[in-house]
């Protein structure tokens, strides 16, 4: 999303105007995201709806993950005008501004220019936030977005993305800086790092100065974006606490909100990022763990023990009730068994997260995952789905009536057995397809 914003504010500051009616555009550009299989297929739908509905002389440029990730299938149905996060000058190609193409340096490459993202647009769900609101504020953003309604491929996500999605769009007061871009991980179901290379840092001056800029324009929620927000400033000697303190000694009232901070960042930067909880101006951390099961998660590559992070999670669940914590699990990866589902179940009824996500495991072209035994049958990864699903909205309805269940002080919780079983734990079940 900041990325394409970018795109966007090229494209008026070369004399376009914006227009919610896609039938008089010049210019269509859509966005597109393969991470999943459902995403990718998604993002094909959207690309063929906006083609149907667009004048016959418009030009449609597809960016996004796509084209990069899967390009065997996106050239055999895309023949029009793309390009790719890594070869974003193409756009000043396309729309021949042939001279401008140096604009779209990344920042990574040229600090110097710090284009795009001003006005990106992205919030953060609050536990505090009564899904009546949520419920609101998204139907009349659905109204307003036309871009959002069926037929357009958003239909095929589960219906609690959708409403985050689109109460991302909710809040045009807040700013979102891409501290980062690219991964060091090697997770074997993410292609990521093939679609984006290796972690690139934006210098930490750069960002200081871009947040005060932007508290003294009175901008009040800050998102720190990135595919890997934990490895912030591995290549550039410092790290993402140091950074955050930075961003402390800045005057003004305002909040933060951490994406994609990996699991595997709570071994190096636990305490410190506690330390910087304590400080009361972060709200929200987003952290996948994936799954709950040692085994899995040894397959997936993930580069952490769950008896290591859960720990962190916890005492930080207990010590910091407001900030807002996020998850997301894949279901059904290859070689996962009843108790390996059962134990991503089990962390989930935990209530340490106020939101959380459950993918289907898909594969995607180039992961490693399609080389591990075991791959799970559709309608079995679509029930063990399902069944993730269903423990979250439990858990969901708790903490939004107030009945989180409790979480014991972090001394004790370092004892607790690495998996606590409910007393009468719901079974999931093998296949009922
Ligand atoms: S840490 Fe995240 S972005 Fe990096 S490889 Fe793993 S899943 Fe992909």
């Amino acid at each position: 999303m900041v990325l394409y914003q970018r795109y966007v504010d090229f494209i008026l500051s070369h004399g376009y105007e914006k227009t919610p009616h896609i039938g008089e555009a010049d210019v269509v550009l859509v966005d597109t995201c393969a991470s999943t299989e459902m995403q990718e297929n998604a993002s094909f739908d959207l690309m063929q709806a906006e083609q149907s509905r667009a004048k016959k002389d418009a030009k449609i440029i597809v960016c996004g993950c796509l084209p990069a990730i899967n390009p065997e299938k996106f050239n055999r149905r895309w023949q029009g005008d793309f390009f790719t996060p890594s070869n974003q000058f193409m756009l000043a190609r396309i729309l021949g501004f042939d001279h401008e193409e140096e604009k779209f340096l990344t920042p990574y490459e040229n600090p110097g220019r710090f284009m795009g993202a001003e006005d990106a647009k992205a919030s953060t769900l609050h536990s505090h936030v009564p899904l009546v609101r949520l419920f609101a504020r998204s139907l009349l953003e659905l109204h307003r977005l036309n871009n959002w309604l069926p037929g357009n491929g958003l239909e095929r996500l589960p219906w609690a993305q959708r409403l985050f999605i689109i109460s991302q769009q909710c809040n045009a007061k807040n700013y979102t800086i891409n501290i980062s871009q690219g991964c060091i991980g090697e997770c074997t179901f993410c292609v990521i790092p093939k679609a984006k290379g290796r972690t690139r840092s934006l210098p930490m001056g750069l960002i200081v100065e871009k947040i005060r800029e932007k508290v003294q324009e009175g901008v009040r929620h800050l998102t720190l974006s990135s595919d890997d927000s934990g490895a912030y400033g591995i290549d550039i000697g410092t790290n993402l606490v140091e950074l955050l303190k930075k961003i402390h000694e800045i005057p003004g009232e305002f909040h933060l909100y951490i994406n994609c901070f990996d699991p595997r960042w709570w071994l190096r930067l636990g305490d410190g990022m506690k330390d910087m909880f304590a400080l009361g101006k972060i709200r929200y951390l987003q952290c996948a763990l994936q799954s709950g099961s040692p085994s899995v998660l040894r397959r997936m590559k993930r580069g952490y023990r769950i008896e290591d992070v859960l720990p962190h999670l916890r005492d930080t669940r207990s010590r910091f009730p407001n900030l807002v914590m996020a998850s997301q699990f894949i279901a059904g990866f290859p070689g996962e068994t009843g108790e390996d589902a059962r134990a991503s179940q089990t962390i989930i009824e935990e209530d340490l997260f106020d939101h959380i996500f459950v993918f289907d495991f898909s594969h995607r072209p180039g992961a490693e995952a399609a080389e591990i035994e075991g791959h799970l049958p559709q309608g079995l990864i679509k029930e063990r789905g399902r069944q993730l699903r269903r423990a979250w909205f439990w858990s969901n309805a708790r903490i939004q009536l107030g009945l989180r269940r409790k979480v014991k002080p972090s001394d004790n919780l370092m004892r607790t057995p690495l998996v606590p079983r409910r007393s009468q734990p719901q079974e999931i079940p093998l296949l009922s397809v």
